[in-house]
This record gives structure tokens, C-alpha cells and sequence, in this order.
């Protein structure tokens, strides 16, 4: 059959950029699959190399599944030692592929069909900026945090002036004007340091936002009304563009290679009974903190499932389960709990009926899938943008957190603490009622009508116009 120009030509043609880890990674494939259902055309750009080994057998799965994805491994140099003074390898990856990202020009330019933009993590949304100026394309940014936290990025090059110094200790709060206060124990600590890596490289990826066509973000409106109306009222940060929300991004069938002796055993406990434990794919706990957490959940008298990580990057994980947990401890709860070290398929794990509440760190993603499973979640953040989100995420109703746990390592939250919050957490029947109407309320952005799926759909659509 022949096709006719017209609809070869109607095809938009996006280029997906994301950064180093899988919190980074996940929305962008997830987004991909959902532009795909949407007749676009894709090219992905991996970084190479990738920090952990999930992120590799993540990007090979999926584009083996979608051989119809142009596919771009993009070399990034190595980053010069003494250019950061981090030591986290996602951190330096995130500083090296900030600082070559203009490079992915010449790859770019000679695409067929042309491209039409390029959706890019704000780690690299100024090179990205500047490909896109130079090719005349259109330019998003798919953010991979909560609107609250964008915001505070976007502040920083104020922030981060020596005119302003407001970053300044003993304030105890920070002022973006037309937004609600945050609080400066939210304030992640190296954006104290302007020369720090992490500080440095989102303050010049900032500069770029206002110079984009658009914000992608993975949140609905109904979830942080507050910040999205003031900023698309251009009551805050008025040099932003649009701020699009359309998650919460379903996986779209997506399912990954993982550890799955676990639902079998999820299937056989009572509804709402387990409490489910991860701090995603890139926070350690430390021993002695790994030992107050077990006796807490053990001494709770709940189910639980627990995802435990020892390590930054996963290749790191050599311990087996008994050299971290006591054996007397795993005997113990044998028969109502169960420990993995493995990558699990959370997104199934928040869907089974069996789960009652989440603890988490409050990594964005796994915010937005607690919302849209309608999960109520006891907000343990530790690093990053984990308290802020922690912040949203109560402030919707989906979660509660007790904030004098400090950040991660910062001090060892005792056993009695996490026993009485953990048993907060599975009786709270307000909470539990608040978190299935988060559930509700996301299922309805996303479905036929819904404010995130209009929001996508005008967006392709306008994309498609201007092929
Ligand atoms: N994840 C998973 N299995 C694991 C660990 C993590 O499926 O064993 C997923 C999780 O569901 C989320 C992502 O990996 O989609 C982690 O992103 P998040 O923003 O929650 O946290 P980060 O790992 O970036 O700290
Ligand atoms: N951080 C993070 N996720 C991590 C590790 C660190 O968000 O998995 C944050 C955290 O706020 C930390 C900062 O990044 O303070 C810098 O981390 P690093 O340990 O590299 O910095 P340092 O403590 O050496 O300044
Ligand atoms: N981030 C960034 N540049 C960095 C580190 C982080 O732009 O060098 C952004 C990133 O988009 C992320 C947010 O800051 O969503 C929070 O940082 P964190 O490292 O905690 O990200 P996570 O992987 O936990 O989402």
C-alpha cells in the first residue's frame, strides 16, 4: 500500500535525551512508549556508559521491544577529575553529559525524517537548548521531579547570586516570589555551595528553561494546584513557558525484567495488609540504620515486602541478604515477610491489592506511582529533592512523614520511631480514604478527557502541525 505524503510528513519526529539513572531514565521510556501509541517517530539517546547495570538491561529490553526506535549511543567523555567535587557517580555522569551536550548536534542534523524536537532532562537543557536553536526545532523539557522542586531549580540562579545570598544559614525559610515558602530544611545542602557540581550544573541548565517551548512533567493538576496555577497565571517565575503536566506516565505494558518470586506470595495475603518498603534504585542505608529499620518493622507485627539496597550503583551489591540482615531476624518473619535485593517491578507491587501503605524515600516516581495506585505513603526522603516531594505529597493527602528524621544518614531514626509511624501508616483510615481519591483523581487525568491526556495530546498535536 502506498502512502500518501501528506501522512508520511504528519509524523513528528521527537528525540528523547534522558540523564544518568534509572529515576532519570524511567519517565523518558515511559513517555516514549506513550508517543509511540500516538504514531511519532523516536530517537532515544543513551548515554554511554550507562552508571548501573539496571539502566543498560532497561534500555536494551525496551528497544528490542520497539526495533521501530532510531536509537543513538551518545560517548560522553569522561569528565576531567578535578572538575567536581562529588564523589556520586550519577552526579559526575549528570555533570559530564551537562557539559558535552551540545555535541549531539552533528548526530542530530543528519536525521531522516527530520526532527521536529527534542524532549530533553534539564541536566542538558542547555546544550540541548542550543541544538535545538541551531537545527530550528522545538525544545521540552521532560522534568523528572515535583513541580515544587522544579520551581526551586529554576530559582536557583537567583538564588545561587551573591547579590541575593539568600541561600544564607539561620533563615529558615526561602522565598520564591508568588510561591509558598519552603522551608531551609528542604533546601538540598549542596545548593548551599554554588561551586558545588550538583549546584553548578543545574544553575546553567536553569538558565535554559525559559528558552524552551515547554515543561513536561510527570504530576496531574489536581496533585500541586497551588504551584501550577501560579506559574502558568504568571504569578511565579513568569520567565518560564508553560509548565505541562500529564502524568501520572503509565508504563503502557512496559514490563521490565525482574525479581517476581515475590507475587506469588503477594497473592496470597489478606487485602491492604503488607506494608511494601523501597528506597528506590540509588539510595544505601547504612548498617546500623538497616538494623533500627528491621526491629521497627519486625516489632510493627506487620506483612511486609522490603527492597533493600546496600549500595549507590547496583553492580556495587556483592553482600548476600544474611550478611546484612541477621539470620535470626529473617527466620523470624519468615512467614510474613519478605527481603529483596533484587530489581522488583514496583509499579506491579503498588498495584497489588495486598499492599496497604509505602514507605519510600520519595523519589518522583515513585510518588507519582503511589498516586496513581492510590497507595498512602510514609514519606521517608534522604537526599536530593526527596524532602520537598515529601512535602507535596502530604500536602495532597497521599502520605505523612515525620521531618525531624533529617536527611539521609544525618541521624539514626530509632526503632520505636519507625514502629509508631509504620503503624500510623497502615490504620490511618482518613489517610487511607484521602489516598484513594490521589488514586481516583490520577486515574481521571490520565483517562479519555482527563487534564494530563488532553494536555499530551495538544502537545503531539502541535508538534504534528508544524511538521
Ligand atoms: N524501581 C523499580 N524496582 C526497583 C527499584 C526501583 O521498579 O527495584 C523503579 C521505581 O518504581 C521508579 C524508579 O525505579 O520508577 C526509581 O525512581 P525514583 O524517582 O522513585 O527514585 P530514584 O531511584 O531516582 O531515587
Ligand atoms: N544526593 C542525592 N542522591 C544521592 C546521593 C546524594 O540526591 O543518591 C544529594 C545529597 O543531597 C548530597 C548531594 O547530593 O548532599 C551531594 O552528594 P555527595 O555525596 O556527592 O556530596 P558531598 O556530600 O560530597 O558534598
Ligand atoms: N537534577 C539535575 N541535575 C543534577 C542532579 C539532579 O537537574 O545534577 C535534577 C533532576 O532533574 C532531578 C532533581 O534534580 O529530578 C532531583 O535531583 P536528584 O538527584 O535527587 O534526582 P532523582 O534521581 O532522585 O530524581
Amino acid at each position: 500500500m502506498s502512502i500518501s505524503p501528506g501522512s508520511v510528513t504528519s509524523q513528528p519526529h521527537i528525540v528523547l535525551f534522558p540523564s544518568a539513572g534509572m529515576g532519570h531514565l524511567t519517565p523518558f521510556l515511559r513517555l516514549a512508549s506513550l508517543l509511540l501509541s500516538h504514531d511519532c517517530k523516536l530517537t532515544l539517546i543513551t548515554t554511554k556508559p550507562t552508571v548501573s547495570v539496571a539502566e543498560c538491561t532497561h534500555i536494551s529490553s525496551f528497544l528490542s521491544k520497539h526495533p521501530e526506535i532510531n536509537h543513538i549511543e551518545f560517548h560522553v567523555p569522561p569528565m576531567q577529575h578535578s572538575g567536581s567535587i562529588s564523589d556520586d557517580p550519577f552526579f559526575i555522569q549528570f555533570e559530564a553529559t551537562s557539559r558535552s551536550a551540545h555535541q549531539i548536534h552533528p548526530l542530530l542534523a543528519s536525521l531522516t525524517p527530520p526532527v521536529s524536537a527534542i524532549f530533553a532532562d534539564l541536566v542538558v537543557a542547555n546544550g540541548a537548548n542550543k541544538v535545538a536553536v541551531d537545527l530550528g526545532v522545538r525544545n521540552y523539557i521532560v522534568s523528572t521531579t515535583s513541580l515544587k522542586f522544579l520551581s526551586l531549580m529554576a530559582y536557583l540562579p537567583v538564588l545561587t547570586t551573591s547579590d541575593a545570598a539568600k541561600l544564607v544559614d539561620g533563615a529558615t525559610e526561602i522565598e520564591i516570589p508568588g510561591l509558598t515558602p519552603l522551608p531551609i530544611s528542604s533546601i538540598p545542602p549542596p545548593f548551599f555551595n554554588a561551586d558545588h557540581g550538583f549546584t553548578a550544573t543545574l544553575v546553567s541548565n536553569a538558565k535554559a528553561l525559559p528558552f524552551c517551548n515547554g515543561i513536561l512533567m510527570n504530576t496531574f493538576e489536581s496533585f500541586e494546584p497551588e504551584t501550577l496555577l501560579a506559574i502558568n497565571n504568571k504569578r511565579a517565575l513568569s520567565n518560564l513557558p508553560s509548565i505541562l503536566p500529564i502524568g501520572p506516565l503509565e508504563t503502557y505494558g512496559l514490563n521490565m525484567n525482574g525479581q517476581t518470586r515475590y507475587l506469588p506470595w503477594l497473592n496470597d495475603q489478606p487485602a491492604e495488609s503488607v506494608v511494601f518498603l523501597s528506597f528506590g534504585s540509588r539510595t544505601a542505608m547504612s548498617k546500623d540504620q538497616i538494623k533500627e529499620l528491621s526491629d521497627g518493622l519486625e516489632r510493627s507485627g506487620y506483612r511486609f515486602l522490603w527492597v533493600l539496597k546496600t549500595k549507590k550503583v547496583d553492580k556495587d551489591e556483592k553482600e548476600d541478604l544474611g550478611e546484612i540482615l541477621s539470620s535470626s531476624f529473617l527466620e523470624r518473619t519468615k512467614n510474613r515477610g519478605m527481603v529483596i535485593k533484587e530489581w522488583v517491578n514496583q509499579q506491579d507491587i503498588l498495584g497489588n491489592a495486598a499492599i496497604g501503605g509505602f514507605v519510600s524515600h520519595c523519589g518522583w516516581n515513585s510518588v507519582m506511582e503511589a498516586a496513581g495506585n492510590g497507595v498512602p505513603v510514609l514519606a521517608w526522603p534522604q537526599h536530593g529533592d526527596q524532602r520537598t516531594n515529601a512535602e507535596v505529597l502530604e500536602k495532597a493527602g497521599l502520605g505523612i512523614w515525620d521531618a525531624t528524621w533529617g536527611w539521609g544518614g544525618q541521624r539514626l531514626v530509632k526503632q520505636d520511631e519507625i514502629q509508631r509511624k509504620i503503624s500510623e501508616l497502615m490504620t490511618d483510615e482518613k489517610l487511607k480514604s484521602k489516598a484513594k481519591s490521589v488514586g481516583d483523581e490520577a486515574k481521571k487525568a490520565t483517562g479519555n478527557g482527563g487534564t494530563s491526556k488532553n494536555t499530551i495530546l495538544e502537545t503531539i498535536e502541535s508538534l504534528k502541525q508544524n511538521v
